[in-house]
């Protein structure tokens, strides 16, 4: 979970199927690390490292993500960007 020490830097929303799901990238001592949780279960997970960008952080939480949605969901593919 995040803790007082971080700072939220970044929000997107990705839908997978039917699945929604919202990621952050925060900011914390020594890097940044990605979040998400899903809309269709109580599920939620994220980068287990820290990253050095923004973009590497969402990166990983995406590849957390793919695999509950997977495991959970019955998806396969790649999130798309909710429009
Ligand atoms: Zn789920």
């Amino acid at each position: 979970m995040l803790d007082t020490h971080t700072d939220v830097v970044h929000r997107e929303v990705y839908r997978f199927g039917t699945v929604q799901y919202s990621l952050l990238a925060a900011k914390t001592e020594g890097g940044y690390f990605g979040r998400w949780t899903c809309g269709a279960c109580e599920g939620a997970g994220g980068s287990s490292v820290k990253d050095d960008s923004v973009g590497m952080a969402m990166l990983s939480a995406q590849a957390s993500l793919v695999e509950h949605h997977r495991a959970k969901h019955g998806g396969d593919g790649a999130p798309l960007p909710a429009a």
